[in-house]
């Protein structure tokens, strides 16, 4: 097994060696090497301490000395290189209390989390593989390294990471590393939503995101995301699905693009299902007001889990219109309307997750539903391409064209240009300053 070290790497690792200690790539880049991923940063593991490593190059960061972490800089990028450890006992299933410097590298692999991310390389000794990485990723298994309770109950985010490789990588998660998962998902309560958050979305952002199923088996969402549970509890029966609300999510998120705020939309798209259900006298399940009330809950879970208020602000849009206009045969009307509901800049990712929706739904019309979409899209092309007005922004008056023909700033003013934006909605050809003009007056001598 030989790994292409990039130049500036094998120059750290090449300068340390000669200064008479020991240094090797290690973890997350010798795993994505091998697998044949770009890594995305190359970690230096080596038996010289932080002082050491300072002393031999010439620009360098204390990144965390504390922890054996020194960033060296060549030109303009970093490397970090960290002094082989032993992590002392965690606290809260968190931080290590504190860590010991050890000059011998077995350590330093024996106390990260997976086996798979416990190799190290460089060119001179080849692959250091302990604790069989390369046999795991064979078989496409993640297992921790040593005994996987202990190695939870040290650092519960370490339960999160080996679901969120499992849905990056396509593995399974070796029977022993599910059982102890199983038995300290409880334990995740003392991490910080903000990691939470982090292993999040790397796991619905992945390949494989319906890797949500398995942390709800292990009794994880339970933990995370327990609104996630009671999606997975709760059946629609009724002719255009064919699977629970947690299982038809789980087809829609395969159907997405995997980026961020689409995933993120459509993984809480019907989470507003389990509080809304109903069953009718012919057994068919209702989810009236579901997009509403999935907004709320939607909001809360983001605001929960420590996400930023533009994430909040686009995802909630989504869900809260995500069934918008369904039963009707869209006209270029409608769409405007719904394009300056929702804001323009995230209708085409409406458009996104409906169809995502339709195509995670049983056959029942499927057909229809998506030629009405492609209706939708259709209608939004043209209006983007004919720079159809659909917001304030583009309407052909200003509130200082209204003050100058003598309006008065204020409540008043806004609630007119807003009434001038209804008439364009409904007649774009209105969008000039001389109609909307006259029109304002003669809604004003009204008033
Ligand atoms: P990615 O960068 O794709 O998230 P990674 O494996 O590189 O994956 P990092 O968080 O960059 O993850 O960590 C680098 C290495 O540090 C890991 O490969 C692993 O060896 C070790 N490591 C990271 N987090 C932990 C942890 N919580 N417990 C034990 N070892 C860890
Ligand atoms: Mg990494």
């Amino acid at each position: 097994m030989t790994i292409q070290i990039p130049e500036k790497a094998n120059y750290i690792i090449k300068t340390i060696t000669e200064a008479g200690y020991e240094a090797y790539v290690v973890g997350g880049c010798v795993r994505d090497s091998i697998l044949g991923r770009k890594p995305e940063d190359w970690d230096i593991t080596t038996s010289a301490e932080p002082e050491q490593v300072k002393k031999l190059f010439r620009r360098t960061i204390d990144t965390g000395i504390a922890h054996g972490t020194v960033t060296v800089m060549l030109e303009k990028q970093g490397f970090e290189v960290t002094t082989y450890r032993i992590d002392g006992k965690y606290e809260d299933s968190r931080h290590p209390k504190e860590v010991t410097f050890t000059p011998n590298l077995f350590e330093d692999l024996k106390r990260r989390d997976f086996t798979i991310n416990a190799m190290a390389y460089n060119d001179e000794v080849g692959l250091v593989d302990i604790f069989g990485g390369m046999q795991d990723i064979e078989n496409k298994v993640i297992r921790c390294v040593g005994d996987a309770q202990a190695r939870f109950e040290e650092d519960a985010l370490r339960i999160m990471r080996a679901i969120r490789f499992s849905a990056q990588l396509g593995y399974t998660v070796e029977p022993g590393t599910q059982q102890a998962i199983r038995l300290l998902a409880p334990t995740l309560q003392n991490i910080s939503a903000e990691r939470i958050q982090t292993e999040l979305v790397k796991l619905i952002t992945s390949p494989h995101p319906d890797t949500l199923r398995m942390a709800y088996e292990l009794g994880v969402t339970r933990v995370i995301l327990p609104e996630w549970d009671k999606a997975m509890e709760t059946p629609q029966k009724h002719p255009h699905h064919m699977y629970h609300v947690g299982e038809h999510t789980l087809k829609a998120l395969l159907e997405v693009e995997p980026k961020k705020i689409l995933r993120l939309a459509v993984l809480f798209h019907d989470m507003g299902k389990p509080d809304t259900a109903s069953v009718d006298e012919e057994g068919i399940t209702h989810f009236y007001g579901h997009a509403a009330a999935g907004e709320e809950i939607t909001r809360h879970i983001l605001r929960r889990l420590k996400f930023d208020n533009d994430t909040v602000s686009q995802v909630t849009k989504l869900v809260r219109f995500h069934d918008y206009g369904n039963a009707l045969e869209p006209d270029m009307r409608m769409v405007r309307r719904a394009v300056n509901k929702i804001g323009e800049d995230i209708f085409p990712l409406l458009l996104q997750v409906k169809q995502a929706d339709i195509l995670a739904q049983s056959d029942y019309k499927r057909e229809e539903k998506l030629e009405r979409l492609e209706q939708w899209r259709v209608f939004y092309e043209r209006i983007v391409a004919e720079q159809q007005c659909v917001s304030l922004k583009t309407l052909a008056v200003t509130g200082s064209d209204l003050i100058a023909i003598g309006m008065k700033p204020g409540k008043s003013l806004g609630e007119m240009l807003q009434k001038l934006l209804e008439l364009v909605l409904e007649q774009p050809e209105y969008n000039t300053k001389e109609l909307l003009l006259q029109k304002a007056e003669e809604f004003f001598e009204k008033a």
